[in-house]
């Protein structure tokens, strides 16, 4: 998983469409984000930006699966087998399985320059978990930025996705094709399709999406931290977007 902060003290994102630092003056804030949208809307490219931009822990779920799933045998616990399953089947990993692991990096939640979740939280459950305990902590959500895409464009993007082992880069048979068939441009690593990027386990995680992830935009629209983005076009422009409806944040 991809928990380490990457760049120096939060600053002003300047995108790249965004040339004002309205609050450059001000003392360094931390900004605690929640990405939130279907899967394959691209949060994993703008969770890397974003936290870059900010020099905050991108804390993926995920990810963190993933991770774990790669290690030996004999380091897994019987929750992470159990996860995989699940996973793999493209169903969400249970509740309580996923705040263990959320737990785990406690850290990163309490780090002072902040954090962005992304594939957390996706159920109300998890939500009102992680509230509890920053409420405990006297910490406060940033701002929870909802990417909005339509379902045939997610399954369109899903079905063609190429991943990097390496740097997790994402790449597109049609759209945005390597260079090299296999290989990725940023660095080099090996391309694979992820195997819930499937046309069953896609159907499922739409669904899993539509029924028990969905409902945390009213949860966090109530909340007043719902910040939504059109999340169709370049990754680029989509970073621009999300740059400029936080600074309207700040
Ligand atoms: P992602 O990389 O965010 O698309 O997550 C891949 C898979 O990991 C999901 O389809 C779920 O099976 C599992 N997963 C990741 N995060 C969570 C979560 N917060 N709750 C339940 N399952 C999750």
């Amino acid at each position: 998983m991809n928990t380490q902060k990457k760049t120096g003290p939060a600053e002003w994102p300047s995108g790249p469409s965004s040339n004002s630092s309205p609050v450059a003056d001000e003392a360094p804030r931390a900004w605690r984000l929640i990405l939130l949208g279907g899967p394959g809307v691209g949060k994993g490219t703008q969770g890397e930006l974003l936290s870059q931009r900010l020099g905050i822990c991108h804390l993926s779920t995920g990810d963190l699966f993933r991770a774990a799933e790669s290690r030996k045998e004999s380091e897994q616990t019987p929750a992470m087998v159990e996860a995989m399953k699940y996973m793999r089947h493209g169903d969400l990993v249970p509740d309580s399985t996923v705040w263990d692991l959320v737990r785990e990096q406690k850290d990163a939640l309490l780090s002072r320059e902040g954090f962005l979740l992304d594939g957390f939280p996706r159920t109300l459950v998890q939500a009102e978990l992680l509230k509890q305990f920053l409420d405990d902590e006297k910490l406060a959500l940033s701002a929870v930025v909802e990417y909005e895409m339509p379902k045939a464009e997610i399954v369109v993007r899903l079905s063609g996705r190429r991943m990097c082992r390496n740097c997790r880069s994402a790449f597109h048979v049609t759209w945005r094709p390597p260079k090299i068939e296999g290989v990725c441009d940023d660095c080099g690593g090996p391309l694979y399709q992820r195997e819930d990027d499937n046309a069953a386990s896609i159907a499922i995680r739409l669904e899993a999406y539509q029924h028990s992830t969905a409902p945390l935009i009213h949860f966090y629209k109530n909340l007043g931290l719902l910040t939504p983005i059109d999340a169709l076009g370049s990754a680029e422009d989509v970073y621009a977007r999300t740059l400029t409806a936080l600074q309207a944040r700040a």
